[in-house]
């Protein structure tokens, strides 16, 4: 199956050199071909350049995408969300409005454990019919490629429930699922008190059953205050990379507590929130070339601090940002939302948002070898916008501008 895409006014590739990261001031080249028109054959891109270059005879039996003078650029990568869950949370939106902080609420059994009980008593079937209406609505705004964590579950049979919900709807639906297992997203009631028996049970009988029904790619773990601190983390993700999984880490996030210094020296792929980390974290990260993933939805929607986006990407650390989707902290899957919020709360620039919720993106899921630019050899995950330019994106914000999504080489009904 061929597709051409022509009329492009404005192609955003990202990437023109394969490269796999960007930097620094690479964040800001975008790639840009004005008049552009691209070729994909079988899920994959083939070639990229100016439509006077095309020879419109040479696309016979090739399906054209006329473009109608929008703006085209790859899908977005949602590298970090908990969209598999039953209830929401709203009461606590409201207790937030009026003053009560998150950690208030999550000392009185609301917060993470509140979805928990939700969870538990919701079955797979009404797990993935919840997702589902999220995964549909993420792809009509854009999202191509989405990453998963269990931890609403905190019990066995909870988190296989959930981690088999997730890589179902991977083979269920349009949309790319990466599964993360998150066990330990919090101490569930049982163990209250117990904490040290429930990190066992994750390493113990959890990492071990997931690596071997090959239920997740990533493990993660809220190393914070009150969760696990980083000598629970570091055993827990010592026991996943010794079952073959990547490593990923909740960190910095309400506090600094050397979680970032903890991916680093674990080499996890990605460290994610990063609201407190410090300059010695910063080093840590950029010597170890860990993915640093910001979640301005979750400052933005908890009034908190954000993180420095700007000292990282100063300092060459690689950033990507994510919506963090979840009942509590952040309840938007809105990727060009996140983008405004980035550029207007944590002084990144428009150049810089795009990279970073594509191309760095994917980095963050050990995907840009395939994802995340429109590149020769990657797969076709693309988007039509219309709008003028792609600084018109982050610009107008709360509209979707999206017009057309092409996955895998196949133009979506949306
Ligand atoms: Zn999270």
């Amino acid at each position: 199956m061929n597709l051409a895409l022509i009329n492009i006014k404005q192609l955003v590739a990202v990437s023109t050199d394969g490269n796999r990261i960007k930097a620094k001031e690479d964040m800001r080249e975008l790639g840009i071909i004005e008049n552009a028109a691209v070729l994909i054959e079988n899920g994959v891109i083939t070639w990229v350049g100016r439509m006077e270059e095309l020879s419109m005879g040479s696309l016979k039996d090739t399906e054209v995408l006329d473009c109608l003078d929008n703006v085209v650029m790859p899908g977005f990568v949602d590298s970090h969300t908990h969209l598999l869950f039953a209830g929401s949370r709203e009461d606590e939106f409201a207790l937030r409005s009026q003053g009560v902080t998150y950690r208030e609420i999550a000392a009185r059994g609301g917060g993470i454990l509140n979805t928990v009980k939700h969870v538990r008593q919701a079955t797979k079937k009404e797990l993935k019919k919840n997702a589902r209406q999220w995964l549909s609505a993420m792809l009509q705004q854009g999202t191509t490629t989405v990453e998963i964590k269990s931890g609403y579950g905190l019990d066995t049979q909870s988190e296989i429930k959930m981690l088999e919900a997730i890589n179902e709807l991977n083979k269920e639906e349009v949309m790319a699922v990466v599964p993360t297992f998150l066990g330990a997203h919090a101490v569930p009631p049982e163990f209250k008190d117990q904490k040290a028996d429930y990190v066992e049970t994750i390493t113990n009988t959890m990492i071990p059953y997931v690596s071997s029904k090959k239920l997740a790619l990533f493990c993660d773990v809220f190393c914070e205050q009150g969760y696990f601190d980083v000598e629970d983390s570091r055993v827990i993700l010592t026991q996943a990379k010794q079952f073959g999984l990547h490593v990923k880490l909740h960190a910095e996030e309400f506090s600094s507590s050397g979680g970032a210094e903890l991916a680093a020296s674990l080499g996890a792929v990605s460290a994610d929130h990063l609201e407190h980390i410090t300059e010695k974290g910063i080093q840590a990260l950029l010597k170890a070339g860990v993915v640093a993933t910001l979640l301005p939805g979750v400052s933005f929607f908890l009034n908190h601090q954000y993180a420095p986006a700007r000292k990282l990407i100063d300092a060459g650390v690689t950033v990507a940002i994510a919506t963090d989707f979840n009942p509590g902290s952040c309840m938007s899957y809105s990727m060009p939302l996140m983008m405004t919020i980035a550029c207007t709360h944590m002084g990144m620039t428009p150049e810089e948002v795009i990279t970073a919720s594509t191309l760095n993106a994917a980095a963050a899921l050990n995907l840009s070898h395939e994802l995340g630019s429109i590149t020769v050899g990657k797969k076709a995950d693309m988007i039509v916008l219309d709008i003028p330019n792609y600084t018109y994106l982050p610009y107008h914000f709360g509209e979707n501008h999206v017009v057309k999504v092409v996955k895998d080489g196949v133009v979506l009904e949306c």
